[in-house]
């Protein structure tokens, strides 16, 4: 069986917490698809041409690895691509119970599709991309919140 996982998230910017969920997650699946989610109601730092440039950059020598955007509800893009599994990170409790919501609801709503978590290593659990974009906006150093492939001037 073809074991298809999407990874959803804003990636702005992609952080290594996202980065070591991804490879952590690439024994349980035959492809993870590291998708976009384009909101044009969001504040983005950088365009969704910049952040997919950089993660496929990152996973350039993981043939399991694809990288989208998309536009719309998670579980709509996982049906147009045959996924059945909705992959997230969990750092803290906080997570969690907006996680669990989100899990519960798309699972009511499309039986198929499981939502599976992955808990992240104690060294990532600050790493948070709002907070990443807040110290690049001020022009503070962010660089070793980010995987070594994006040079943040
Ligand atoms: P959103 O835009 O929905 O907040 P993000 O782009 O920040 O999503 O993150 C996508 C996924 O990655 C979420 O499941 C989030 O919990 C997870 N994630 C983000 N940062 C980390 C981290 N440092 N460690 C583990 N998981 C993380």
């Amino acid at each position: 069986m073809n074991r298809i996982a999407v990874f959803p998230g804003s990636f702005d910017p992609i952080t290594i917490g996202h980065e070591s969920i991804i490879r952590r997650s690439l024994d349980l699946f035959d492809k993870v698809i590291v998708a976009i989610g384009v909101n044009s109601q969001k504040n983005n730092l950088f365009s969704v041409e910049q952040r997919k440039s950089w993660i496929e950059k990152i996973f350039e020598n993981e043939s399991k690895i694809e990288v989208d955007a998309y536009q719309g509800m998670t579980i709509d893009y996982c049906v147009k691509k045959n996924a059945r599994y909705i992959l997230r990170g969990l750092r803290t409790s906080a997570d969690f119970e907006f996680e669990r919501g989100i899990a519960q609801m798309n699972h009511a709503m499309i039986k198929e599709i499981e939502t599976i978590f992955i808990v992240s290593n104690p060294e990532y659990s600050a790493i948070n991309s709002t907070i990443v974009r807040d110290i690049i906006r001020n022009g503070g150093q962010a660089q070793q919140f980010v995987p070594k492939e994006i040079k943040i001037k």
